[in-house]
């Protein structure tokens, strides 16, 4: 049986097509348009989350779940958050290339990924020291030299490269640590998730409008991992 209409990968040069990567090369780009029905908007955004490979940032037996819009469990008691989840927070905070972002909650690193990709220049904090060895590899890995990470409290932010154009935060506390509040520019965003601890939540969405003067709304009901005291 001769198949002329395939031009074999080789002979155009090409490595072969990986049958794994393809699949999640779809998943991934039907992602998108579930995402914006669910209501988000930006350009950059959706095209973030069309662009970093999810399935890298995921535990190996939860991959073929990478692209589903749910949270996924990555030890320690973590999760990756929900892309559309990811997806409100990054488009909220109103961002354009070149902005400085500190993250609180390193995690997987997928949040910081996104982040990196609208162009943002990213320090990342974590609480967990595997955690941020691992995300730190990972990112590394995958060609986001555009994120920075530290294990650390991130309760107290990352005072050295302060300010920060937008904070944004992925573990929950019953309040807005002072701390992020100070190292957020005049004009700045911060988009934090406050709460009881697994009781009802909200994202808050915080606006400096001067060095002592703060506009907060609360955006949407939200369910995080709780906010950690203590390295570990
Ligand atoms: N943004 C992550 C989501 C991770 S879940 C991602 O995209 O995968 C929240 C993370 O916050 C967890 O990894 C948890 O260990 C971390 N965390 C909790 N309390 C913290 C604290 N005080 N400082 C820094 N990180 C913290």
């Amino acid at each position: 049986l001769a198949v002329n209409n395939v031009t074999p990968p080789s002979a155009a040069g090409q490595r072969p097509a990986n049958p794994t990567d393809e699949l999640f090369r779809q998943q991934r780009a039907e992602l998108v348009p579930a995402v914006r029905r669910d209501g988000i908007r930006d350009v950059e955004t959706l095209r973030a989350i069309g662009a970093v490979r999810r399935h890298e940032f995921v535990p190996a037996e939860y991959r073929p779940y990478a692209y589903e819009n749910r949270p996924i469990p990555i030890g320690y008691g973590q999760t990756i958050s929900q892309p559309y989840i990811v997806a409100f927070m990054t488009e909220i905070l109103q961002l354009s290339p070149g902005m400085k972002v500190l993250e609180v909650g390193t995690g997987s690193g997928y949040q910081a990924a996104v982040l990196a990709e609208v162009g943002c220049d990213v320090y990342t904090v974590e609480i967990f020291e595997v955690l941020a060895m691992q995300a730190t590899e990972r990112l590394q890995r995958l060609g986001f030299d555009d994120v920075t990470t530290r294990h650390a409290d991130g309760r107290y932010g990352w005072s050295r490269h302060a300010p920060y154009d937008a904070v944004i935060v992925t573990a929950a506390g019953g309040s807005i640590p002072p701390a992020l509040i100070g190292q957020l520019k005049v004009g700045g965003r911060m988009i934090i998730p406050v709460g009881s601890l697994y009781g009802v939540q909200h994202l808050i969405l915080v606006e400096k409008l001067a060095s002592d003067d703060i506009r907060t709304r609360s955006v949407l009901p939200v369910r995080f991992v709780p906010m950690l005291q203590g390295l570990r």
